[in-house]
Parts: C-alpha cells; sequence; structure tokens
C-alpha cells in the first residue's frame, strides 16, 4: 500500500441491492457522484412515506457534499400516467394541469421539510423525443416489438432479466396472465408505449400516436442528465419490481453498459403495521404532518432509524421528536447566551472536542447511519449540557473556548442532517406558537399576566409574581427568567 492510500479516510460504504452486498463507494469519475432518485407521481398529495424516502435521499447528498464529492442529482416527476389520468377525469380537470397543481404543492411541501432542491427534476412530458429515440434502439436491437399501437419490451429476450430483485422467472410467469384486449406476446412483457385512447394526452410516434409506459421515463430521463452509467440509483423498496427490474432492462439492452452501479432502496413508513400507502388508504399527508410538527422535527424523526429499516409512525413518536429538537435549540439559546457574541482566543480546549464529528462521519460512513449520526449529535449536546451546568473545569476562559468548538460543530452536523439551520430563537417561538394554537391557549392573556408579572417583581411583590407563575404552570404555560427577560414556554 502506498504511503498516501494509507492517509487517505476510510473508504464511504453503502449496501447495494444488486449485490446485497455493503461495498466501498468507487464513482465512475473520481470525486464525483451522479444520483439519481425516482421521484412523486404528481396525481395527489405526497404522504409522509414517500417523504421519508425523499429525506432519505436528500441526506445522501447532503453528507455525499460533505464529504466534499461534486454531487449531481436528479428527481423526477412522472407527470404522466394512468392515475394522473383518471384523478384528472375525477376532478373535472385537464391531466397537465392536475399535474402542474402537484408539482407545486410538493415543492411547498419539499422546501417546507427542508428538502435540497435536485439539480435536475425533468418531467416526463420534457423528454418524450429523448424517450422515442430510447424505444427505437430497443425495437431495432429485436428486444422490443409493437403490437397494436403498443410497443412492448419482450423480456424472455434479455437474459439478465431479474438481476436486481432475484426473482425466479418461472415463478414470475405462473402468476401473470395476459389479460383480454391485452396485445403482448407473453405475460411478464411490459409496456414502452401505450397506444392512444380517446381523451388521454398523446404523442405522435413512428409506431402510432400514445404516450410512454411508466419504466421508461427513468432510463430515458437518467441517460440525459447523467449519462449511460451513473453511480447510484435510489428509491423506495417497492421499486425494486417491477420498476427498477424494468429501467435495468430497457436501459441496458439498448446501451450494454450497467445502468447504475449502486442501487439504494429505502425501508417502509409504516402505519399501524402496513406500509403507508395510498391504496391501503393508511396516509398521513406530508402538508397535515408539516401542519402539526416543524419540518426539522419531521426529518428527525425519519432519520431515527436506518433508512433501510422500516419506520413506524406515530403521534407519540412525532412530537418526541419535536420535544427533542426543542432541547437541541434550547441548549444551543443556552449556549449564545453563555458565550454572548464574545471573541473566543486560540488556545488549549478540554478533552477532545472532534471526537463528536468523528463519531457522526464514522457513522454515516457506514452505509448513511443515521441513527449512530443522531447519537453523536446528542453526545455533542449532552456535553454542551454539562459545560452549562457544571463546568469540569476551572478556567473560564477554557470553559468558554470548548463550548465555542463544541458550538462550531452544530451546523456542520446540521447541514448534513437538515436540522437545527434555524436561530434558537425564533425556532423556539415559532414551536411555542403552534403549541398554543393546538392547546387552544389564550395567547393575549398570557402575554398580559407576564406583563403584570414583570411589574410585580418591579414592584418586589413577590408573593403576587409567584401565584402569576404558578396559575400559568397550571395552565401548561412555564417561565424561565434569564439574563434577557423571562422566557415562556408550552409544557409538552
Ligand atoms: P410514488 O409517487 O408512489 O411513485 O412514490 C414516490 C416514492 O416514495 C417512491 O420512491 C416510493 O418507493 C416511495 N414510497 C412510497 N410509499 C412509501 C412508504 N410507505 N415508505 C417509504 N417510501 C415510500
Ligand atoms: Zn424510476
Amino acid at each position: 500500500m502506498s504511503a498516501s492510500a494509507s492517509h487517505s479516510p476510510p473508504a464511504l460504504s453503502v449496501y447495494n441491492t444488486l449485490t446485497r452486498r455493503k461495498e466501498p463507494l468507487e464513482p465512475l469519475r473520481p470525486g464525483e457522484v451522479h444520483l439519481y432518485v425516482c421521484g412523486p407521481t404528481v396525481y395527489s398529495w405526497v404522504h409522509i412515506g414517500n417523504a421519508r424516502t425523499f429525506t432519505v435521499f436528500d441526506v445522501v447528498v447532503r453528507y455525499l457534499r460533505h464529504r466534499g464529492y461534486r454531487v449531481s442529482y436528479v428527481r423526477n416527476y412522472t407527470d404522466v400516467d394512468d392515475k394522473i389520468i383518471n384523478a384528472a377525469r375525477e376532478a373535472g380537470e385537464d391531466p397537465a394541469t392536475l399535474a402542474d397543481r402537484f408539482v407545486q404543492a410538493f415543492e411547498e411541501d419539499a422546501a417546507e421539510l427542508g428538502l435540497i432542491p435536485p439539480d435536475v427534476s425533468p418531467r416526463v412530458t420534457q423528454v418524450i423525443p429523448e424517450i422515442l429515440a430510447l424505444i427505437q434502439a430497443l425495437l431495432d436491437a429485436g428486444v422490443a416489438y409493437a403490437a397494436g399501437g403498443d410497443v412492448y419490451f419482450q423480456v424472455s429476450r434479455w437474459p439478465e432479466y431479474a438481476k436486481l430483485s432475484r426473482r425466479n422467472l418461472d415463478d414470475l410467469r405462473a402468476g401473470e396472465r395476459v389479460a383480454p384486449g391485452e396485445l403482448k406476446r407473453e405475460p411478464l412483457d411490459f409496456a414502452l408505449w401505450k397506444g392512444a385512447k380517446p381523451g388521454e394526452p398523446a404523442w405522435d410516434a413512428p409506431w402510432g400516436r400514445g404516450r410512454p409506459g411508466w419504466h421508461i421515463e427513468c432510463s430515458a430521463m437518467s441517460e440525459k442528465f447523467l449519462g449511460k452509467t451513473f453511480d447510484i440509483h435510489g428509491g423506495g423498496l417497492d421499486l425494486i419490481f417491477p420498476h427498477h427490474e424494468n429501467e435495468i432492462a430497457q436501459s441496458e439492452a439498448a446501451h450494454h453498459a450497467p445502468l447504475s452501479r449502486v442501487w439504494m432502496h429505502a425501508g417502509f413508513l409504516e402505519l399501524e403495521n402496513a406500509k403507508m400507502s395510498k391504496s391501503l388508504g393508511n396516509v398521513v399527508r406530508l402538508r397535515d404532518a408539516l401542519a402539526r410538527v416543524d419540518g426539522e422535527a419531521l426529518r428527525l424523526f425519519f432519520l431515527s432509524s436506518h433508512y433501510r429499516n422500516q419506520l413506524a409512525f406515530s403521534d407519540d413518536a412525532l412530537s418526541d421528536a419535536e420535544k427533542r429538537m426543542e432541547y437541541f435549540y434550547e441548549t444551543l439559546q443556552r449556549v449564545d447566551e453563555r458565550l454572548g457574541g464574545r471573541e473566543v482566543k486560540p488556545g488549549p480546549l478540554h478533552g477532545d472536542p472532534d471526537a463528536h464529528l468523528r463519531a457522526f462521519e464514522e457513522a454515516m460512513d457506514d452505509d448513511f447511519n443515521t441513527a449512530g449520526a443522531l447519537a453523536a449529535l446528542s453526545g455533542l449536546f449532552g456535553q454542551m449540557n454539562e459545560f452549562l451546568d457544571r463546568p469540569p473545569v476551572p478556567d473560564r476562559a477554557m470553559v468558554v473556548r470548548t463550548l465555542a468548538t463544541l458550538r462550531a460543530v452544530v451546523p456542520r452536523m446540521g447541514g448534513v442532517l437538515g436540522v437545527l439551520g434555524n436561530p434558537p430563537a425564533a425556532w423556539l417561538e415559532r414551536r411555542r406558537d403552534r403549541l398554543v394554537r393546538q392547546r387552544g391557549l389564550d395567547r393575549e392573556r398570557i402575554l398580559g399576566l407576564l406583563a403584570e408579572r414583570t411589574e410585580a417583581r418591579k414592584q418586589k411583590d413577590f408573593a403576587r409574581s409567584d401565584a402569576i407563575r404558578d396559575g400559568l404552570l397550571e395552565s401548561g404555560v412555564e417561565l424561565r427568567d434569564g439574563p434577557s427577560g423571562t422566557q415562556w414556554k408550552i409544557r409538552s
């Protein structure tokens, strides 16, 4: 091993669904990661199951950038499909208008959840020429055939089919029928192009007017924006089969090159022991969750478990995550008060303040273990609290210096997880106001009593001041007298 190799940081390892192993990440172009994530079908509101998957890949992108990689991040919108056509019909709306409306709604929610915008968010309707070219290539290669107005991929012509899902083709065939009216030759063949039906969006094609099948869009878009072979392809577990399997078949049969080197799949968010999904009806809309708790709290909940595990949703889990965020922000507020904008001179530090960031990176290097990363974040906050409550060293300057050093790590970890990006006072005030509304408390009355208490304290009427404090506490309002006046919060 060369000297430089022995000094390079340990590799980031990623679990690859294709090989069923954790592997060191080795991008095609050194220092650069090309990442494609299957995005939402914009026929309705996204739910927090979808949001978990998008948050997982948001953190993957953020961490890769933290590690110094240049990341090209593409996440598409499926804006033509049966569900959109049906929803538009029901709403008496044009499919394109309905899709636009839900792209807009998604982008508002995504911003609220702190998802960084992908570098490119292509829509199917914007890549029809690329889709046509890819279908033509598959026809020319003899792995696809036109039938009526449709075009199908012929699975039996591509021997590697099912290498991602490792399903048994005979079992699959036994479970599938060619439905009456379908023009495909074999049960596993899937549509690349669907012949136009009256009243549906359609485009001209050499084999007849129609619209793309679902899977072909991702093959066309990833090639257009990331190249024939790229580094990481992501989505939820449910996409392994058939969607990702079919993407691989299309792209690799056309290009004779691997589509993605690594395939990452996020586990399901579950509600009442079942995958959250619109078809089961057990969904919580992202927008409704964001009305209940702050976007950062929702992220904290998503990231509390490793991304490949399933994650159980409950109201309590969500409230707990927000309480945890409150603890983080209260700590930051206290640290900032203690540091008071003072200039911190360099000098010896207490302990090893860098250990927290190292533990954080070690966890993230291990297949993006956000649960471990959050434990490192908690360790950092635990130590800051220790310094605030009972400084472990007598030297005041060293305490302040160490506290400032620990404080400086917060945005680095927070930036990767997409949390703790607000000024503490502003975040705490928003949380408090939300709880005031949710509990039906009278804000004006609370403020009136606070003013009365301040006046009583000025007059040294401590009996009155304590009575007000106790009365407020009974309705769940807690007071903290600090250097910058009295702060109040809602107990939760
Ligand atoms: P869709 O709009 O249904 O295509 O889903 C968008 C993304 O959300 C896909 O990557 C799905 O795999 C993912 N997804 C759907 N339901 C869940 C769930 N309950 N938990 C986690 N991810 C999900
Ligand atoms: Zn896709």
